[in-house]
């Protein structure tokens, strides 16, 4: 019979018979569950630690209640849960209903089997779905709850630090009869509801949804199930009106973003990791359709390791294609402040963890949640066998809408890889219309692509796909007015995407994301740590090479050191190095810094050839020398400070021939103090408190509170200071609108404060010879001192700054700034293996949404002829505006860390003036001089020529990396990374010392490509385009 159908009560009427808040006595809802029947038993033990299930289940469990509460935070409760099923529930679903607002595992037969989690949407566990007489109907189970939730657990709001005495509830525990078909119901409903009302009244399927969802009411009863089979097929007759072939196609892929440590720490995502993934496995054995893909190479070591019944199963849904492991890379990184090295690593350490462990490397570069990424990304995804990328972050923007969802991104070496940003702007979708329209109706590449990525899955914190998404995908296959969606894998894809791509545009250079900039800076010691580990690391690589290659007897420590590099890799999560992470992550990550630098300097018996190592291999144990090692790959003479007989020390000079590491031999005995009077320059104080130091290179002026009053070249009659005041600190207010330790906004820029209170005036520490040097004190803030050396050395090009800070402060964050006589519309900054420029003015929106970029060991304004770079031994944030340089020192956010950055803080820049342009002034060699210093060691034996393992023939041509090859079964064969720094095309010759028998170029996985090098009587030739990185693979004859 046709009836009057008013659009508003006929919608809200569906929304009641589906409520779970209203009418639940009456409507559908209210029958999703049948009868409910409380445990046999329940007890339960509580434990600070994390402990394995055989250990926790010997323990002494107490008697335990339904609304009890456990804690406090980060303990772990176990729960003994005996239960019987009611014999007369047969044939029944049967489900095990668990409520808390922590995070709980099943244990069944000693084997973890579901995480139940109510942020989840995972609470219930299901026993049977069909109860029948044969089976067991009592059994023990444990369940495993985390006191914390899914996001830790934040004091008042999800990023405020965690409350230490949080105690979670528990709210339900029984059994209860599940009705299967009363939940299709539902959901068929909800989509229809949701069809209805956001395809809109200007679309007809929006009414068929909605009178197909009303006539469903009029016919089901919610108490006579046999009216149900009826009621679905009005359901299934509207589902199954297919599209027209031009339909968009959704490519739902189930994803789990866990986070390897923010919010809660390391050890309780391995637990997160464990909770999602044996839910993915379970949903996988009752969905063979199922898809997830998962990256983060960290973490299937994790669950490897501490779960191999789970890793099992998990192996064998990744060779049915349904586990897919994606990314390559170790952990899901930062994608900006990481070296070049280091971004080989990760793809390194994750490729070939993918490929032992699974057969198979990735072949997509997947990083949803990370703060921006790096123009030199795109060429070392080609280096790694990827040419694919996935990520959503810069939807994220808050000024510029990214103009793309599917696009060639090109390196600054001109590498391209296609990049899809799922046009849903989510990596944890639910599988609701809502979510599928707006994937389609949100893709900037309409008509260029038909298809898009739509990962789903709760995210984050773990979480991952449920049962209810699937359900919803299957009945949006084909159904006309939504787009069709599909299980997919990101191969299906990006394959798909690559089919379609000759239309796609072109994004070329950095994804620079405009938010979350304070990430730059936050979490000092954090991010100090990385830049000294990636020092450590290649310079115990590098001497640990040579070692080899000296030394018959010495082992290369190949898995001390890939243990080194995956915790330093770990460290650089997209929420660790970046700071946006809580107490417990940073009290983690700097142990795992400081067991890095301690197994270096523990010396030869922990990891390899130290500096020491070379100094006690002497013949002659008698005599008393200073040994010099230099791990660049360039001649460099700086002032060494040695050791003196009575403790004190004495400065010598380094005078080191083409040395990348000088032979044992090559010992420093006979300094030349004699020919220092002639670089010799003069810390001069002046009536006015003023001091002027010069070294024969340049020639500074300081005032009394540490001021550059002037800076020039020597030979160069120009002044490198504008308006006589570089080196000048300020403070601004660092209130962000909400993301505490991520953002810094435009607006702070306002709230500009010099510092100008001196608590000490300048006054000469070290007057001359080879090193002048002088000090002052400021007062920063309310209570925060700093205190600086500025240093200059003979013969060095630039002036060093070595800087103290007891930092007190809330919400400040603390720049120096160096005005400059240089008129430029961009300036220089290094990022991985290479540079590129951004603009010095605020022009258009996309120029200051940059107001605060990032850089690494140096930045340089520049203008024809002329330039000032400043160096950094362990910063990251800054920013030039017209001619003003500025390096982000500290901030003091509170959140999701209240301590953050409070304490003592040492650090080192450096400015250098030049002539010419930073290239042919040596800018990219001083920066790393700078964090790469000289190793001087006593050693025992007597002088001789240096040697040199390494050099290269052009100053273009940076040599970064010697390390043991590792995938080439031959312990003797060495990998040599190079790049070209200066953005030219140029041809080098590599030479080298040791024995090298063969030589080829090899890709970042060091696996060979193309042809063997020929070698030459000048070494190898290497042919290089802009910042094109180059590996070789010598094979040594030793
Ligand atoms: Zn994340």
């Amino acid at each position: 019979m046709a009836a009057i159908k008013h659009r508003r009560t006929a919608l809200e009427r569906v929304e009641k018979f589906i409520s779970d808040t209203y009418f639940t006595d009456c409507n559908l809802r209210g029958r999703l569950f049948g009868d409910r029947c409380p445990l046999a038993s329940l007890s339960y033990f509580q434990t600070p630690r994390r402990i394995p299930y055989e250990e926790a289940v010997v323990q002494e469990f107490g008697p335990a209640q339904v609304g009890q509460s456990f804690g406090p935070t980060w303990e772990t409760c176990w729960f003994k849960v005996e239960l019987s099923i009611p014999s007369a529930w047969a044939g029944r679903e049967v489900h095990f209903v668990w409520e808390s607002d922590g995070e709980g595992m099943v244990w069944r037969d000693a084997q973890p089997v579901q995480g139940l989690t109510k942020e989840g949407e995972k609470t219930s566990y299901i026993l049977t779905r069909s109860l029948k007489e044969s089976e067991p109907h009592s059994l023990t189970l444990y369940v495993e709850l985390a006191c914390n939730g899914l996001f830790g657990a934040g004091k008042g709001s999800m990023i405020a630090p965690p409350d230490p005495d949080r105690r979670v509830t528990l709210s339900k525990a029984e059994l209860v009869v599940f009705n299967r078909d009363v939940y299709e119901l539902l959901v068929d409903l909800e989509i229809l509801l949701d069809m209805a009302q956001l395809l809109g009244e200007e679309n007809q399927r929006s009414f068929q949804a909605l009178y197909t969802a009303n006539q469903m009411v009029n016919v089901c009863d919610v108490m006579d199930p046999s009216t149900f089979p009826a009621t679905r097929d009005l359901a299934a007759a509207i589902f199954s009106q297919r599209n027209g072939e031009s339909q968009h196609t959704v490519h739902a892929m189930g994803h789990c973003h866990i986070d390897s440590a923010w919010l809660w720490p390391y050890e309780e995502t391995i637990r997160k990791c464990a909770r999602s993934w044996v839910t993915v496995v379970q949903l996988m054995e009752h969905n063979p359709e199922l898809t997830f893909a998962c990256s983060q190479a960290q973490q299937f070591e994790w669950v490897r390791r501490s779960y191999p019944g789970l890793y099992a199963r998990i192996q064998d849904f990744v060779a049915k294609g349904q586990f897919i492991p994606v990314g390559g890379t170790w952990v899901e990184m930062d994608g900006n402040l990481p070296s070049g090295e280091s971004m080989v690593r990760q793809f390194l350490q994750g490729q070939r963890f993918f490929q032992e462990q699974f057969g198979r490397i990735c072949s997509e570069f997947w990083l949803p949640d990370t703060f921006g990424y790096s123009a030199q990304l795109p060429q070392l995804m080609h280096g790694c066998g990827i040419q694919r990328f996935l990520t959503q972050k810069l939807s994220w923007n808050l000024v510029n809408s990214f103009p793309h969802h599917t696009f060639f991104w090109e390196g600054i070496d001109g590498s391209q890889v296609l990049t899809h940003f799922p046009p849903g702007d989510s990596y944890g979708m639910h599988g609701r219309v809502e979510e599928v329209l707006k994937t389609v109706k949100n893709n900037k590449d309409k008509g260029r692509v038909n298809h898009s990525a739509f990962l789903f899955g709760f995210g984050d914190g773990g979480g991952g796909p449920t049962q209810k998404m699937l359900d919803r995908m299957k009945r949006m296959s084909d159904t006309d007015g939504l787009p069709r969606v599909q299980i997919s894998t990101p191969d299906q894809l990006f394959s798909v995407l690559e089919k379609e791509s000759s239309q796609l545009c072109t994004w070329v250079g950095e994804l620079f994301l405009e938010l979350h900039n304070g990430t730059y800076t936050t979490q000092a010691q954090i991010k100090k740590g990385n830049r000294e580990c990636e020092q450590i690391l290649h310079d115990v690589e590098v001497l640990s090479t040579l070692a080899v290659a000296q030394d018959k007897e010495f082992q290369y420590p190949a898995s001390q050191l890939q243990q080194l590099w995956r915790l330093l890799l770990l460290n650089q999560f997209h929420d660790v190095l970046p700071g946006s992470c809580i107490q417990l992550v940073v009290e983690d990550a700097l142990q795992y810094y400081t067991g890095e630098q301690g197994a270096w300097l523990a010396g030869p018996s922990r990891v390899g050839a130290s500096p020491a190592w070379w100094g006690c291999r002497g013949s002659n144990p008698g005599t008393q020398s200073t040994l010099v090692l230099n791990t660049l790959s360039w001649e460099r003479t700086e002032v060494i400070s040695r050791p003196g007989p009575n403790g004190k020390e004495t400065l010598g000079m380094s005078d080191l021939g083409v040395a990348l590491v000088p032979h044992i031999k090559s010992a420093m005995e006979a300094l030349p103090q004699v020919w220092v009077c002639d670089t010799c320059f003069w810390p001069f104080p002046k009536e006015d408190g003023s001091i002027t130091m010069e070294n024969g290179v340049i020639s500074v002026c300081m005032d009394t509170m540490g001021h550059l009053i002037s800076l020039r070249l020597m030979d160069f009659e120009r002044e490198s200071i504008a308006n006589g005041c570089a080196n000048q600190f300020a403070l601004f207010d660092d209130v962000p609108l909400y993301w505490d330790a991520w953002d810094v906004m435009d607006y702070h820029l306002e709230t500009r404060k010099p510092v100008t209170t001196m608590l000490k005036p300048l006054e000469v520490t070290l007057a001359g010879g080879l090193r002048g040097s002088v000090r002052f004190s400021l007062k920063v803030g309310k209570s925060s001192t700093l205190t600086q050396e500025i240093i200059l050395d003979a013969m060095c090009p630039y002036l060093r700054f070595q800087t103290q800070v007891e930092w007190k402060e809330a919400h400040k964050f603390l720049k120096v700034e160096f005005p400059v006589n240089v008129r430029s519309t961009s300036a220089t900054y290094e990022i991985q293996f290479g540079h590129l420029q951004r603009p010095t003015h605020w022009n258009t929106s996309w120029d200051w949404a940059r107001f605060e970029v990032w850089a690494h060991k140096w930045l340089d304004l520049s203008e024809h002829g002329f330039g000032v770079a400043l160096l950094n031994n362990c910063k990251y944030g800054a920013s030039v505006h017209r001619n003003i340089l500025s390096l982000s020192l500290l901030r003091a956010p509170k959140s999701p860390d209240s301590t953050a950055d409070i304490g003592l803080h040492q650090f080192t820049y450096a400015v250098m003036p030049h002539q010419g342009s930073f290239q042919e002034a040596g800018v990219i060699q001083q920066a790393y001089s700078l964090n790469f210093p000289l190793h001087v060691v006593p050693a025992s034996c007597a002088p001789c020529p240096a040697w040199s393992a390494f050099s290269v023939s052009s100053p273009a041509i940076v040599l970064e990396t010697v390390k043991q090859a590792g995938a080439v079964p031959v312990s003797s064969a060495v990998v040599v990374r190079l790049y070209e720094a200066h953005g030219s095309t140029v041809t080098a010759w590599l030479q080298t010392s040791l024995p090298v028998k063969k030589a080829m170029l090899c890709d970042l996985l060091e696996r060979p490509v193309g042809w063997g090098l020929s070698l030459e009587k000048q070494g190898l030739r290497l042919s290089f385009t802009p910042f094109r990185v180059l590996s070789v693979l010598l094979v040594l004859s030793c």
